[in-house]
């Protein structure tokens, strides 16, 4: 490196530490695994790709898109598409993000502040306390039960009481663990909560829960979903659906055209043959039920139930890191969760993928064991 460019970082790093705020200085950001070349089994993606006549017609709208315009701002057509496929309430209003990351953000925007609190479970999605730290938010992560990862009543009432919070975040079904908590403790929880709760329904294609036509029998209860995990992840779509008041609070947060216009015309297109994505979600439902059985007839191997389109499953004690490791040397990558909360010891979390990656992961599983 040149003198000056030696100097000019030094004096960077010093301003830097000067100005950045400790707390962000103290983060790493987001950590995606390299999967160049390999079966990627580690982001819950959908691994089916479009039929060909799709492709061609969707490619046909492209080519007569236009992208010297700003995006339409409130996106109707998307809403639209969306209050189609989804069941969504009547009355209940919609906010869309730029993904359901950016969803969270602005709820936390709207109802965060200085001496706020965020409260969610652990182990669960990683966003929610890393986008309080980022707003400077107080965050309560109360432990979910071990062994069933299913919420513990006592606890978070008792956390609830003691901390307030403005927001409660539930990934319903959960994201690591997979499963779906107990309904009657999720409704004790929205009656208990001082604030806004957010049920996080990311994986609602592949279960048959939702908190979605309660929305408006609850004050407090907002749905949260994406389209990432139905197979539009490169995209970023995400909603939120609740009552009209909340709504329009959370909606002054949102930048101008955070939707952009090729994610607007290809979620309208894409929505309007959700037949496709309905028969895909399917299979890697069928997918996942028959992982789990492969899962469970192997020794050393714990599978935890799953209602998402991936599976949580324990090693014996010590094994999770050199398993993660030997399953990439033999061409598969699944997210290892071990050491991420005291919980997930021993942890690995596997996408479900299609039937050929899934045999594919389980000879790598066998050859590494
Ligand atoms: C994947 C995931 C999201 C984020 O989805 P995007 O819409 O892609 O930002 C939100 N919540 C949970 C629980 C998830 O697992």
């Amino acid at each position: 490196m040149s003198k000056l460019g030696r100097m000019n970082a030094e004096k960077i790093d010093n301003l830097v530490k000067k100005w950045v705020r400790p707390d962000i200085c103290g983060l790493s950001s987001y950590k995606v695994q390299e999967a160049t070349g390999l079966i990627k089994l580690d982001a819950m993606e959908n691994p089916y790709i479009w039929p060909e006549t799709l492709r061609d017609d969707w490619f046909t709208r492209l080519r007569n898109l236009d992208v010297n315009r700003y995006p339409h701002p409130q996106a109707p057509g998307v809403k639209l598409a969306l209050r189609r496929v989804m069941g969504i309430p009547e009355d209940a209003q919609l906010v869309l993000g730029n993904g359901s990351d950016e969803l969270i953000q602005m709820i936390a925007i709207t109802l965060g502040g200085p001496g706020r609190t965020i409260l969610s479970v652990e182990p669960s999605f990683v966003m929610y306390q890393m986008i309080a730290t980022f707003l400077g938010l107080n965050y309560v992560g109360v432990p979910l039960c071990p062994k069933t990862f299913d919420l513990d009543p006592g606890r978070l009432l008792a956390a609830i009481e003691e901390h307030q919070p403005a927001v409660i975040f539930l990934a319903y079904p959960n994201n690591p663990t997979g499963n779906l908590f107990d309904e009657a403790v999720m409704l004790q929880i929205i009656e208990a909560a001082p604030g806004v709760v957010v049920v996080d329904e990311a994986y609602a294609p592949f279960t048959d829960a939702s908190f979605m036509s309660r929305l408006l029998q609850n004050e407090k209860l907002l749905v949260m979903r994406t389209l990432s995990k139905m197979g539009l992840a490169g995209l970023r779509l995400g909603l939120l659906a609740g009552p009209a008041g909340w709504m329009a609070e959370v909606e002054k947060t949102r930048l101008p055209y955070n939707i952009n216009v090729m994610t607007q015309m290809s979620v309208e297109f894409a929505l309007n043959h959700h037949e496709v994505f309905e028969e895909q979600t399917s299979a890697i439902r069928a997918s996942r039920e028959r992982l789990l059985e492969a899962l469970a007839a192997r020794d050393g191997i714990e599978p935890f139930p799953s209602d998402a389109n991936f599976i949580l499953l324990r090693l014996s004690k010590g094994n999770a890191e050199q398993v993660h490791e030997g399953l990439r040397s033999k061409g598969v990558l699944v997210k290892s969760m071990h050491g991420s909360h005291p919980l997930l010891a021993d942890c690995l979390r596997v996408t479900v993928g299609n039937p050929g990656e899934n045999d594919a992961f389980l000879s790598a599983l066998d050859s590494v064991l």
